[in-house]
Formats: C-alpha cells, structure tokens, sequence
C-alpha cells in the first residue's frame, strides 16, 4: 500500500463544468479586465487558485445535514448542534457564532485591543492586522528568524520566537499586552506549521506574564497533520487529540470556517472566561446577530459542525497535504524556484527569480499570474510589490521583500489531473520565460490596490 498514489478519497457526485476557454479568448479576457486576474470572472477560469478560503466542496453530509437546518431566530436546534461540536472540539465552554472569521477578530481585538495596546504574533493575517490596528492597537510579528529565508528547510517554518517574544513583553509590561496570537498553519509561506512544543513554550510564557494566548486556528487540521507527520511523540496521536491538545494551552481560538470548517461562510469565537465571553457578546448581538446565530444560518450551522468532523478525517487529511506537496515538488523539477518547504494549503513560486530579466518596478509577480492564467487559464495572486509595495516621497516604487506569486488550493475541489493540468503549464510557462514583459501600473486606488488595480503590459521600445 505504501507506495501507491494517494487518490482522492471521495467520489464526485455533482460536478460544475468548467469552460475551456481558447487562447484567443482568453488573451481578449485579460485585456478586458485590464491584466488583473481580480476582474475576470469566474466562468473565464479554468483553474481557480485564487484562495482556498470558502472555496472548499462540500460533503454529502453536510448537504443532507443542511436540510435539517432550524432557521429559529432563537435557541435553534442547529446551533445546539454548532456549539457543541466546537465545545467537544475546542475544549472552551463560551462559543460564539460570527458570519466569518474577522467578525470574530472585530469583536474580540475590540474588546482586548485599545490604544496602547500591543499584540505579538508569529505573523498577524492581514484581516488580524486590520481589526487589532482599527481598534488603536498595535501589531508586533514576532516569527523565528528561520522564516524569514525562502528556501531554508525547516519542519515548523511557522513557530514563534519565543525568546523575542519574552524581551518583547517585558520591554512593554505585560499590562499593555492585549494577547499573544498563534497562527495555526502560518498563512506566511503557504502555511507553515507551528509545533506543539512552540505552543506549549507560548502557552507557558503568557501565563507567567498573565498575558492572554489565543489561537488563530482557521487551519488546526492542517497543522495537526504536520505535527503527526514530524514531531516526535505525536506519530500515534490522532489529528484531533492533536488538535485538542494545542487548543488546550491556549485561553481561547479565533477560527474561519472558511478554511478548516470546509464550509463556502461561517466562523466563531471561543473562549475560557466568562467576564471576557460576556463583553463580546455584547458586540456580537449589535453587529453580528442573536448569540444562538451570529450572522450565520441555521443550515450554515450545520454544515461546520460537519465539516469540523470530515476535515480530521485521516485519508483527507493525507490527501490534501499531499496535493500541495505535489504541485511543489513538480513544478519544482522544471526548475521553477518556489518557497520551501512546501506548506498545508499553498504553493509560492518566486517570480523574481523565475522572471530576473523583469525589473522589480514592472512587478514580475504580476506578469507571471497574466501568463499562467493566458497559457491555461489559471488564476491566482501576486504577493510582492502590486500587494504591499508602497511609494516615497518622489513617488518611486519601495518594493516589497519579495516577489512572489501564490498557489491556493481549495479543499476537496480538483484531481490530481488538474494538478497535473497545472504543472504542464508551468513547464510551457519556464520554457518561454524569456520573453516574457514586465507590467505598468496604469490605474489604481489608494488601499489594497491589487484587487483593483488597472495594469499593462510593457513593450520594447
Ligand atoms: C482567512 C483568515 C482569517 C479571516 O477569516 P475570514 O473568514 O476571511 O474573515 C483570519 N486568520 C487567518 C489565518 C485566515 O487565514
């Protein structure tokens, strides 16, 4: 059995065509959308890997259990349901319903957060960022230096500097510390997993600061699989127990459904204290909803209490790992650079590298998601200088640390000859990388321009 392909364990029973686009067309697509794959739209795609986050397909069992929702405004069946499965999963009594995850990050860095405030974390979600920043806070990421080199091999590539993290605190007294945040799997670098024994020393370290710990734990299934698979001890603990153990350490967890929850919407918030549950839930019922459903529908409900199950699932677990590894280690052999190792939910190809005859000021990052999505109609997203390059004074580009472009898989939705699919593009995409352009800005708004932004191409002159 060893040795044999990891297939995907399902069968599909409804299936969504996808429209084989020609050449032509999709050279007039781009142009149309102005070479910002954010506008095509979704018919114009083959391959979607734009994100993995309410992307997923969802299960026969979440289906059949989305016909037996309670749409009760209060004490619904469904969030009984709800709460209980993230109660036996997250071990914390307080659940509270949101419509996603920063909903649950609004309402709980706006009652921890505050000027003055300060937040650490191993790297702080850009959604984190923006509600612990919005409520006066500040956000420190706190990552091991490890994280910082693209191809440095590390198994727990996403642990937080705990010495750091120690100075850190002193240096601005405990009292001011709204929480320490553990990102499980680090969205930084395709999601790189953080280790039991990182969690643990974090979980040490906030309790004798009295500081509080909080888990971001939108990929916990993912991050389980990474520490089964290479933290001694773990081989012959279940994913769950795993799951429930780092949970443990921490005073409450922030989750997106979208995510390890295996749902299209849906989050919630989880928490040990009482006085803490209480304040957020008065938050919660003037923006998001009656406690016993947030934002979310009782058919909602049910599907992530199924989800929450499926996702620990051995075999899918083994398989979704796996498709990741895959798309890495193939495109990878053609000597397309990428960053390593390979994380839980996306694959990042360094476009700088791959494209170095492409100034950083004509953002090669964005030239190649124009030609992945021309040669086969794949859609993803730069991550480099259109994401988070900013200007100075003489309006000349600061570019970003890196160039890159990511790969995000969602959850249960292509084969492996999609992957395949994928990586034979890639071949055609380092074969002709020569004469590949860079790209100009020719419009753009003043905050997070990359979905919005208007490029084209750069010609020879
Ligand atoms: C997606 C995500 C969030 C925010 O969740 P939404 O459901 O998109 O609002 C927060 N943290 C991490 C690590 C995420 O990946």
């Amino acid at each position: 059995m060893l040795h044999r392909v990891i297939i995907e364990p399902f069968k599909i029973k409804s299936v969504e065509p996808i429209y084989m686009s020609t050449d032509e067309e999709r050279s007039r697509f781009l142009r149309e959308s102005h070479y910002n794959p954010f506008l095509l739209r979704s018919e114009q795609v083959a391959i979607d890997l734009l994100t993995d986050s309410g992307t997923s397909a969802m299960s026969t069992r979440q289906w059949g259990a989305m016909m037996q929702g309670d749409e009760a405004y209060a004490g619904a069946a469904s969030w009984e349901r709800l709460e209980r499965a993230v109660q036996d999963l997250t071990g914390f009594p307080h659940i509270l319903p949101t419509h996603q995850g920063r909903a649950a990050e609004r309402i709980l860095y706006g009652v921890l957060g505050g000027k003055g405030k300060v937040f650490f974390s191993n790297t702080h979600f850009d959604t984190t960022r923006a509600n612990i920043e919005f409520s006066g806070a500040e956000a420190v990421d706190c990552p091991i230096e490890e994280a910082h080199h693209p191809s440095f091999l590390h198994p727990f590539k996403g642990n937080l500097d705990v010495g750091r993290l120690d100075r850190l605190i002193r240096e601005r007294k405990p009292d001011s510390v709204g929480a320490v945040i553990l990102t499980v799997t680090n969205n930084t670098g395709g999601g790189q997993p953080v280790s039991m024994e990182n969690a643990r020393a974090v979980s040490v370290l906030c309790r004798e600061h009295g500081v509080p710990f909080i888990l971001d734990a939108c990929r916990i299934a993912e991050n389980a699989f990474f520490i089964h698979l290479r933290e001694p001890g773990y081989e012959h603990v279940s994913y769950r127990d795993i799951a429930k153990e780092m949970l443990a350490l921490a005073d409450g967890c922030i989750m997106s459904a979208k995510k390890d929850g295996l749902v299209n919407m849906g989050g919630f918030l989880a928490l040990r204290d009482q006085s803490l549950a209480e304040a957020c839930t008065n938050l919660l019922i003037i923006t998001e909803g009656f406690t016993t459903y947030g934002g979310l529908a009782g058919r909602d409900m049910e599907a992530i209490a199924v989800g929450l199950e499926e996702v620990f699932a051995p075999d899918y677990l083994r398989y979704r790992i796996r498709s990741i590894e895959y798309l890495g280690e193939n495109i990878q052999k053609f000597g397309v650079p990428i960053m390593l190792p390979v994380g839980g939910h996306a694959v990042y190809v360094d476009a700088h590298a791959l494209y170095a005859h492409i100034p950083v000021d004509q953002y090669p990052g964005q030239s190649l998601v124009c030609e992945l999505y021309l040669k086969g109609g794949i859609r993803c997203v730069e991550v480099g200088s259109v994401m988070f390059g900013k200007y100075d004074s003489g309006g000349k580009l600061v570019p970003a640390p890196m160039e890159l472009v990511r790969l995000a898989v969602p959850r249960r939705v292509y084969t492996q000859s999609h992957i395949d699919y994928v990586v034979e593009v890639f071949r055609e995409i380092e074969r002709t990388k020569d004469g590949v352009h860079g790209m100009r800005i020719t419009k753009e708004p003043k905050f997070l321009r990359h979905f919005t932004a208007h490029f084209e191409p750069v010609r020879a002159a």
